[in-house]
């Protein structure tokens, strides 16, 4: 923890409340944490990588056991319903137990050489200081993404969690250090983006960065990491299509939909917030979806039935809303939803336009709600045109029988992510994650991918000849 005497709170956004208080750090306690970790590192960066993996193992059975706790007070600090804090729980238990079995293995290269008696290899590195910077919406699982990765590659990491979610982000910690790992060698820093984020991001001996959160702030990261050539690392923002054709199973494709647009209230990175529909089933699609919809149950997320429940925060509603006026302003047609629920906290109700060209800004910009638009087509060439015309390229789907058009689809959709047959969301640990376009830099998170943003390649060449050789002309 910090000394800052500045503090912020973190809200139940179900009610408003206030869940606890925590001080709102800057400059000197980045400065104060980041020499911690950098002292940290050298003691770390030699503890065997078997080790450091077995760490994580020990931390994937206490988050086993505490998936109880933490899911409830996800319910209660974030908002997610009951299963799916469940569920974001368990990724960062599968990623723990995945990464910590990457202690035994970390695997590089041999290769032959050209000359005689001489032997190399490729080997992984650690970079040093991680500066991760998350956001709230899955508030256990991207911290598990991306610390566990760096630890067991044998970097430290300084955490700045959103302030939305400092809470779950201090358990998280708290239970690494309870399942061995240093004190230094994982710290996490509260406070505010511009500050302490900035601070992060900026501090000399931070030489990588790991982000996620909307693509603005990514830039901004980006900008800010440039003059010291910092590695960084992005997950940014989605625009994410469903593609249903005319061959779709139609229950199948609402029950994709329902689950990816409406699921965490609307509010994933890979959430469905256009349904591009073949013409020939669109009336019928968009009945049964506006049907399905208007029976979700809203409700606190901390109580068993409940499907929707709140969005993050204030300012989360108004952007929400926002958004309908846009649609409606643009000529698109509400066909449900459009309204935050009165009460107390931040409910929105599930909202799906139809007749929505794919132009529109409702159809161009991430919402992050429960907000989704009917884009009617003519045919699937059509359906792959519209679903790439976003700079995002983070998930997609189709509905389809045709295993021609679904290989197409595989071929053509311009994401990192893809799926037939299922909603845009429903990652597992051990593929890679991440997006094409402005859905980030080019990295991926999780699986093996996750290895190439946390280490640096040595190449290491071992002569035994015992003389002069040189590559390239000794071999002549
Ligand atoms: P955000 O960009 O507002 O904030 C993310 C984090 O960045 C927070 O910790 C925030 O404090 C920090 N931050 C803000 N300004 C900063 C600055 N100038 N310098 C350094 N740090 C700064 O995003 P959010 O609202 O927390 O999250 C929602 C966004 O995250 C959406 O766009 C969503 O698509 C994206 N997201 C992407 C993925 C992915 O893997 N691609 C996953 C989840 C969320």
């Amino acid at each position: 923890m910090t000394t800052a005497t500045a503090t912020f709170e973190s809200l139940n956004p179900s009610t408003g409340e206030v869940i606890e208080t925590f001080p709102r750090s800057g400059a000197a306690e980045v400065d104060r944490a980041v020499e911690k970790s950098r002292a940290a590192w050298e003691g770390w960066r030699l503890v065997p990588a078997p080790e450091r993996g077995n760490i994580l193992f020990r931390f994937a059975q206490i988050l086993e056991r505490s998936k109880p706790e933490l899911s409830d007070l996800m319910t209660r600090e974030m908002g997610k319903v009951k299963a799916e804090a469940g569920g974001d729980v368990q990724e960062a238990i599968d990623m723990s137990y995945y990464m910590g079995g990457e202690g035994r293995r970390l695997f590089g290269q041999t290769t032959p050489s050209e000359l005689r008696d001489k032997f190399q290899m490729s080997i992984r590195m650690p970079v040093g200081v991680v500066g991760a910077i998350t956001p709230w919406n899955f508030p256990i699982a991207i911290p598990a993404w991306k610390l566990t990765p760096a630890l067991v590659c044998g970097n430290t990491v300084v955490l700045k969690p959103a302030e939305d979610t400092p809470l779950l982000a201090q358990r998280f910690v708290d239970l690494l250090h309870e399942a061995g790992l240093p004190q230094d060698v994982v710290q996490v820093v509260h406070g505010y983006g511009e500050e302490a984020g900035d601070a992060l991001v900026r501090h000399p001996d931070v030489p990588i960065i790991t982000f996620t959160g909307s693509r603005e702030t990514g830039v901004a990261v980006t900008k800010a990491a440039a003059d010291r050539l910092k590695h960084v690392h992005l997950e940014l923002g989605g625009k994410n299509a469903i593609i249903v054709m005319d061959d779709a199973d139609l229950d199948l494709a609402v029950d994709g939909i329902t689950w990816s647009a409406f699921g965490t209230a609307g509010q994933r990175c890979t959430a469905a917030s256009r349904v591009i529909v073949h013409r020939d089933v669109y009336d019928a699609l968009q009945q049964r979806l506006v049907a399905r919809a208007e029976q979700m149950k809203i409700g606190a997320p901390w109580e068993d039935d409940t499907e929707i429940g709140p969005v993050i925060n204030e300012a989360a509603v108004e952007k929400i809303h926002s958004y309908t006026e846009i649609g409606v302003d643009e000529g698109a047609k509400l066909l449900t939803g459009g309204e935050r629920v009165e009460g107390h906290g931040f409910y929105y109700r599930p909202t799906v336009f139809a007749e929505v060209e794919p132009g529109m800004r409702i159809a161009q910009e991430e919402i992050f709600g429960p907000t989704t638009a009917l884009i009617p087509v003519g045919s699937f060439e059509e359906a792959v045109l519209a679903a790439n015309s976003v700079e995002f390229g983070l998930s997609s789907s189709i509905f389809t029988r045709d295993v021609n058009k679904a290989f197409k689809a595989m071929r053509d959709l311009q994401t990192g992510i893809m799926y037939v047959n299922a909603g845009t969301t429903g990652a597992e640990v051990h593929l890679p994650f991440g997006g094409m376009k402005q859905t980030g830099n080019g990295h991926r998170e999780a699986g093996q991918a996750a290895l190439e943003v946390f280490t640096e390649w040595k190449s290491v060449y071992v002569d035994y000849s015992g003389k002069l050789q040189r590559a390239q002309i000794d071999n002549q």
